[in-house]
This record gives structure tokens, C-alpha cells and sequence, in this order.
């Protein structure tokens, strides 16, 4: 059995669900109190002091445990252990000092190593609270030792679990915890109370916001043939022919895409696997190959997703849930569109009509197969309205001639084409960063190449991403009838510039803000698709019903 780190018995005193995303679900998110609290540990490392031993590693085979020690002290003939700590002291009722009891087990367990490795009794360890400069003495006493036993063997059950623990229920330990936005506290005690808010109504409260709003971390797409992405210390380096080299600091970068031939190194490959950056490949045509990640998603996280998305009514729900969302998106954006067109065209009414007739009964269908039948009849009602919300001004050649996908067969279906394929590529980026598996979804057939839970996700985000950009910009005239695609007797493709174009569009659109109906807070689109991915895996871990309820006004 491997050695429990000290550092982890920390979390587990804090809360299970930290030590359980820690330890064994691997999950780290350095904030920046992390970051400070590692300063702090730097700078003490400087100091000398003869009677001081700073900063070492000790392991004892007898509690099973490895830790790093702040610093051990000689005082009064006795070895001290020290623990250095940048906040304030917690109160006891009478207002004394004390040690919080994560810090308390903190250093009880480095008692306990240091009493094993020295052979010489230790009657207690120090707490030093650098905030309102406060020492606290712990007792390494008989009753220590029984609450550090019962720590590891509690430590051991939940390692050996596959179940996460329930968020803790003291919430003021949320607003200060690294991992509050993977593991959304608010949104478990939200689904908990469960009084989803129905559509256009308010969320019953607000939830605290411990998920950021953006991530400011850019994609990096490398468009030019023959570009290659390669290492400069900590940035990437963008060399092609006849152009000057760029340099793309890592810490600004969340994902690479590369785009028909360009490469990128070995080097810049395990630069990306160290900085958890993404690595995707598009065709030149558009089509979304496939990605490349350093290895996320726990065994555990796994387990419960196979568990989950082998459950056939489970996976009817989720299903259903998710193709409502998609129809309602696509009845707003011909209410929408419709509105700004400035004219009642009939097609358009007749589509919205039929639509809103399929609603119900889409919602209440009793089997996957009678729902794709649902979906697939609002989708062409849908497509056959697309062509008159096109402003006459944007030209006929704009216009697109229902839906044509493999291969597109006008200019607007190959822009819906290449953004689908950024889309999915997006979408597969969250999946991997939450760390599920994009092979096993709840809805779609592993028949394409394309993964079935991407395919799944993406549903939600393709109107709002995807069609109302494309659409919006015919009507803006941005497009080039002749530079910004390519014609091959029936085929339409994006040149490059259109693809640049397209590219530039579609990433502004992903930074757009949205307030989520639900969870109550605005966010970008793109940190809206890691918080439905993150929601998804909420509907098997008891903490459902807060996914797919986004909807778009
Ligand atoms: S956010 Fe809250 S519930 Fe989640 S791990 Fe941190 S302290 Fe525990």
C-alpha cells in the first residue's frame, strides 16, 4: 500500500470530498493562496538557526505516512515539530487560540515521524499562524495518536472507495478551498434543494460564484502549412516558411490546434503535458480528427461513468433532457432571428409552429429511438426556416439550400460545417479536462469517428455557437462570396482566409458572456461548456438535475 503524504490527512480534516478530488482523484488546482502558502515556505527555508532543522522529508513505515516538515526545533531538550501557517488562528469558545483541526492532524502526523525517526519521545508539535502571529502548542498525546489512527484508517476507506463524498456542509470551507470550482459545491447543495426554476423563472437563490466566469487561457490555432509548434523555455515558438517566428508564453495558452500539416514537436508535446494544454488536429477541409491529452480522468470518475451510462433509463432521461434543450435553443433563434429579419415570413411561422407542437411530446417520448424521430422532424422544420432569416442584402449566394453536411453544397452549410467541427472539438476539450470518457455517451451511436458523448454535448452549444454567429454574420455582410471559400463542382469549402475569418468569429463568440437561468451567474460560453460537463457527471453522484437546463433567450 503506498504512504498516505501528510499533506493529504490536512485535506481530509478540511473535508473528505478534498482529500478524496486530491488523493485519489488526482485533481490539483493551484490558487493563489497555494501559491503564497509555497512562498511562505520558501522564504522559510532561508533561515538559519542552529538549533533548527528546516524543510525535510521524513516517511514512517509504521503509520504508513510520508511528509515534509516545515522545521523541527530543539527547545528545552526536546525535538519540536514546526508548522508555519500564513492565516489566523481559529478561537476557541472562551477566544483562546488554537490550531484548526486540519493543522492540528497536520502535525500531529509530523510528531509521529519525528518520534519514529529520532527514537526520542516528542510531546508536541507547534502551529506558528503568521496572520495574527500566533503560536499554538498541540499535545502529541495518547489521545493525538488515537485521532491520527482513525484519520488514516479513514483515509484508507475512502482511497479504496469509488464513491465521491457528499460536499461538506460547513459552506464557509468552500469559499477558501483550491478545488471548489471542479468540485461545485454550490451546485450540489442548489440540486439538492432541487427546486429547478422552470423556464424564464428566476433561480430560487443565487449560488455563490466559486466558478470562474472566464478562463483566460487563449486557444492557439495554427493555420499555416507547414507551421511548426516548438519549445522556446516556457513559451511555445511558431516557426513556417517566409514568416517571422512567434512566441505564445505557456501560461497564456489552453489548448493547440493544428490545422491540416502543421506539426508541433516532441518538446512542445510534453510542455503541453505538464501545463494540461489540449492538442487537437483539423483536416484542411475542417473535419475534427482527433486530440491528444496528457492522461486526466481518474479511474474512479471512469467507473462511475460506465455504471451510469449503462443504465438505459438513466441514459432516456439525460437524453431527453438534452434534445428538449436543443429545441427549445433552436425555436428561440427563429423567434429571435425572426424578429430582427423585421418581417413575418410565413415559412418561418409555419417552422415555429410545428416546432412548438413537437415540444411536448419529444419531452414525454418513451424510448431513444421515438425521440430521434421527434428530434430529427423539429430539426427539419428547423433547416427549412435557416434559409429565410438571411437578409435579402447578404446576396442569394449566402443563402443556404437546407442542410448539406458530408460535403457541404453552399456557402452558408460549409460555415455550419467547419463550426460544428470547432465545436466538437471544444466540446471534447472539456470532456478531457473534466476527465470522463468522450468514447461513452447516453445518447448518440459510436458509429462516426466522432466520440458519442462529444456528440451528445455538443447539441446544447450549437445554436448559440454555432448557428447564430454564422447566420448573424451573412446578415453583417462579412463574408467574401469568392476569396472566403473554395468551389469544387458541388462541394464548398473555406479557403484560408475564410477559415481565419471563421475562426476569429467563433472565438469571440466563446468569450461572450451568459447568464446561466439556473446556476444564476454569467459566464463565458466556453467556461459554459466545462460547467455542463461538470454538471452531467453530477446526474450519477446524487448531486442531479442541474444539467442541459440552459436555455437561450
Ligand atoms: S469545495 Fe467545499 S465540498 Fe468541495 S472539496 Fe472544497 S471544501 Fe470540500
Amino acid at each position: 500500500m503506498t504512504a498516505l503524504r501528510v499533506h493529504s490527512l490536512h485535506a481530509l480534516a478540511y473535508c473528505e470530498r478534498l482529500f478524496y478530488l486530491e488523493e485519489v482523484e488526482n485533481m490539483r488546482v493551484a490558487d493563489a493562496a497555494v501559491y503564497a502558502g509555497r512562498r511562505l515556505h520558501v522564504e522559510l527555508e532561508r533561515a538559519e538557526d542552529e538549533e533548527e532543522w528546516l524543510t525535510f522529508n521524513l516517511a514512517s513505515e509504521q503509520w504508513g505516512l510520508v511528509g515534509r516538515i516545515d522545521c523541527v526545533r530543539r527547545r528545552d531538550g526536546v525535538i519540536v515539530p514546526y508548522e508555519h501557517k500564513r492565516g489566523r488562528s481559529a478561537r476557541s469558545r472562551a477566544g483562546e487560540a488554537e490550531a484548526w483541526a486540519s493543522d492540528r492532524l497536520q502535525v500531529i502526523a509530523y510528531a509521529a515521524l519525528v518520534e519514529e525517526h529520532t527514537g526520542r519521545t516528542v510531546p508536541e508539535g507547534r502551529v506558528r499562524y503568521h496572520a495574527d502571529n500566533v503560536l499554538v502548542h498541540v499535545p502529541y498525546d495518547e489521545q493525538a495518536r488515537a485521532d491520527l489512527a482513525r484519520a488514516i484508517a479513514r483515509a484508507r476507506e475512502l482511497q479504496a472507495s469509488v464513491e465521491r463524498p457528499p460536499v461538506t456542509t460547513n459552506e464557509r470551507l468552500c469559499v477558501r478551498c483550491s478545488l471548489a470550482p471542479v468540485c461545485l459545491p454550490e451546485e450540489a447543495r442548489l440540486a439538492e434543494r432541487l427546486d429547478v426554476p422552470a423556464q424564464g423563472e428566476s433561480p430560487v437563490r443565487a449560488t455563490l460564484r466559486l466558478f470562474p466566469a472566464d478562463d483566460d487561457r487563449r486557444t492557439l490555432h495554427v493555420l499555416t502549412q507547414g507551421a511548426r509548434v516548438g519549445r522556446k523555455g516556457d513559451r511555445f515558438e511558431i516557426t513556417a516558411r517566409d514568416e517571422p517566428p512567434q512566441l505564445h508564453p505557456v501560461h497564456e495558452i489552453g489548448q493547440i490546434v493544428l490545422h491540416g500539416f502543421a506539426q508541433i514537436t516532441t518538446q512542445a508535446l510534453r510542455l503541453c503535458a505538464e501545463q494540461e494544454i489540449g492538442v487537437h488536429w483539423l483536416t484542411g477541409g475542417g473535419r475534427y480528427t482527433g486530440a491528444w491529452s496528457a492522461g486526466v480522468g481518474s479511474v474512479q470518475r471512469r467507473i462511475r461513468q460506465y455504471r451510469a451510462l449503462t443504465d438505459a433509463e438513466l441514459c432516456l432521461r439525460l437524453a431527453r433532457r438534452l434534445a428538449e434543450a436543443r429545441a427549445r435553443g433552436q425555436l428561440s433563434f427563429l423567434l429571435r432571428a425572426s424578429r430582427e429579419v423585421g418581417r413575418a415570413v410565413p415559412a418561418v411561422k409555419d417552422a415555429i409552429s410545428g416546432m412548438r407542437k413537437l415540444l411536448s411530446p419529444l419531452a414525454r417520448a418513451d424510448s431513444i429511438d421515438s425521440l430521434r424521430g421527434y428530434e430529427g422532424s423539429i430539426g427539419a422544420y428547423y433547416f427549412s426556416a435557416l434559409p429565410h432569416l438571411v437578409v435579402p442584402e447578404a446576396g442569394e449566394a449566402m443563402r443556404p439550400e437546407g442542410r448539406s453536411r458530408r460535403p457541404p453544397r453552399d456557402r452558408c452549410n460549409a460555415l455550419l460545417s467547419y463550426g460544428y467541427a470547432l465545436l466538437l472539438k471544444d466540446v471534447t476539450n472539456a470532456i478531457l479536462t473534466v476527465g470522463l470518457d468522450p468514447c461513452l455517451g447516453f445518447y448518440h451511436q459510436p458509429r462516426s469517428q466522432a466520440h458519442p458523448l462529444a456528440l451528445d454535448l455538443m447539441e446544447l452549444f450549437r445554436v448559440p455557437l454555432v448557428d447564430l454567429p454564422v447566420i448573424a454574420s451573412i446578415n453583417r455582410r462579412q463574408w467574401d462570396e469568392d476569396s472566403d471559400f473554395q468551389i469544387a463542382g458541388q462541394q464548398v469549402w473555406l479557403s484560408e482566409t475564410g477559415r481565419k475569418r471563421f475562426i476569429g468569429i467563433y472565438e469571440r463568440r466563446k468569450a461572450d458572456q451568459w447568464k446561466h437561468p439556473v446556476i444564476g451567474h454569467s459566464l463565458t460560453y466556453a467556461r459554459l461548456m466545462e460547467l455542463e460537463v461538470r454538471l452531467l457527471e453530477k446526474e450519477w453522484m446524487g448531486e442531479g438535475g442541474l444539467f442541459a437546463r440552459m436555455r437561450m433567450r
